[in-house]
């Protein structure tokens, strides 16, 4: 097991067939998009897709990525952006928005 650098939760690694390793919940998930066997001591699977769907034996998991509670990545819509740059005297009137 191992913990994810940026929200702290618990995930495993599944070695792709591709050589690559993606981080993943680590209990298995109906849901999941990424199927997995135990092969050993290593989970090694694959990406779902529709050319490669669920073969016996493998369970599904869910792909971390898209549980993580920290996604530092994810742009900011332009709006967001905008409100939160500083005032620079640009408008004519301080915004009433609470600031942080
Ligand atoms: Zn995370």
């Amino acid at each position: 097991m191992s913990t994810c650098r940026d929200c702290r939760a618990t995930i495993r690694f599944v070695r792709l067939e591709s050589g690559k390793s993606m981080p993943v919940n680590p209990m298995p998930d109906e849901t999941g998009t990424v199927a997995a066997d135990w092969q050993g001591r290593v989970l090694v699977g694959y990406v779902l897709s529709k050319t490669d769907p669920l073969r016996p034996g493998y369970r599904l998991y869910r792909a971390h990525r898209a549980d993580c509670s920290d996604k530092p990545r994810v742009p900011r819509p332009a709006s967001l952006l905008d409100d939160a740059s500083p005032a620079s005297g640009h408008h004519p009137a301080p915004s009433p928005r609470r600031t942080r």
